[in-house]
């Protein structure tokens, strides 16, 4: 594989310009042409520039291969990757703005047992570049500009675990916050995790106020073991101190993302658990009925039973919504897109 221009920040592809002899307005030319998602190959320099760059440097890392529409108006994106990998993601519209969910890695070694994007393991990483383009690319389909962004909201819940890719998700975030960028606020991006403690250390210390989304999916270390093997590593104290610093290093409160399992997690006892973790802590409850994938066992609960737990956390004093479920008629849960491909489904 050849070199990600859109590796590249700013001063680095003026840097780059530059060292090809070239003048410096060259390199705001072939930013913001990236930045609306184009080729290097449809940027508007001289051939001569970009010839020079296409020897070295990707035309296009990541192209979507395939767009699915559903009936509720979410979204998702098959991409291939210059290697001839794929990743897929997903636009949700809300009121407020589009939510797009990126991918971080292709698979994921994480190993979670209700999860689709970890059948096959660890891939690779996906560099800051490839993290990047998926959102150019899907607001440039948007009909997107700098000005007028037509992705609002960033998710890191795509395939992969963010903080197991941590250097490259970092630069993504720099590059992607970036003003003269696509300038996304850190504000509007949630990164979500399976809980890689010293790695929440290290975020807080980053300077860089995003959300930050734990998933947690159980109320004890045993429970949490036999469906997310990370739990055997790092204690759910140990994940509650970190997000304590998390807090009291960017101020923003935190969220744990909840996935209901029949029979796993959501009895009387699993929400009292709960609330004893998590009241009064600056935080946030998202519940979700467990998209059930073909190859695990595990099944959802059913929207009655999901309504009753939320209840009972509300009841308990815990601030928890349940998230409607999106894009079911699409493949909806993490990684089936990607997996479904692989498989040689015809989609
Ligand atoms: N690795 C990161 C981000 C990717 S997954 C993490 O673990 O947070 C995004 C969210 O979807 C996580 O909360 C994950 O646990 C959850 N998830 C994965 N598969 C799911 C499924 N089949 N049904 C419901 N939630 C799922």
């Amino acid at each position: 594989m050849k070199k990600i221009l859109q590796d590249l920040n700013y001063n680095a592809l003026e840097e780059l310009t530059l060292s090809l002899g070239e003048k410096k307005f060259r390199a705001k030319q072939l930013y913001d042409g990236l930045m609306l998602g184009k080729k290097i190959s449809e940027i508007n320099v001289p051939s001569q520039l970009r010839e020079r760059l296409l020897e070295e440097y990707e035309d296009e890392p990541v192209a979507i291969l395939k767009t699915f529409r559903s009936s509720d108006g979410t979204e998702k994106y098959l991409f291939s990757l210059a290697d001839g990998n794929v990743i897929e993601g997903v636009l949700m519209s809300y009121k407020y703005g589009n939510t797009q969910c990126v991918s971080t890695q292709v698979g994921c070694r994480m190993g979670c047992k209700f999860c689709a994007s970890t059948l096959g393991g660890l891939v690779r990483n996906l560099t800051s570049g490839e993290i990047l383009s998926q959102v150019l690319k899907v607001n440039a389909l948007h009909g997107g500009s700098l000005n007028k962004r037509a992705v609002t909201n960033l998710v890191l819940m795509g395939s992969g675990e963010p903080l197991d890719n941590y250097t490259e998700v970092i630069i993504f975030l720099k590059n992607v916050t970036a003003e003269g960028g696509i300038n996304i606020s850190a504000r509007n991006i949630s990164l979500s995790t399976c809980g890689l403690v010293d790695k929440i250390y290290e975020l807080a210390d980053e300077n860089l106020p995003v959300n930050l989304t734990i998933s947690l999916h159980q109320t004890t270390d045993e429970g949490r073991a036999r469906t997310m093997p990370i739990a055997k590593k790092y204690s759910i104290s140990e994940i509650l101190k970190a997000c304590s610093y998390y807090f009291e290093k960017t101020g923003r409160r935190y969220i744990f993302e909840y996935s209901l399992i029949a029979g796993e997690n959501c009895d009387k006892t699993h929400a009292d658990e709960l609330i004893r973790l998590l009241k009064g802590r600056p935080c946030h409850v998202n519940l979700i009925r467990l998209n059930e994938v073909e190859e695990r066992t595990l099944k959802t609960v059913t929207e009655k039973q999901a309504y009753c737990f939320l209840g009972l956390l509300e009841k308990g004093g815990l601030s928890a919504t349940l998230r409607r479920q999106i894009g079911a008629d699409i493949g909806g849960a993490c990684g089936q897109l990607r997996a479904g491909y692989l498989k040689g489904e015809n989609l």
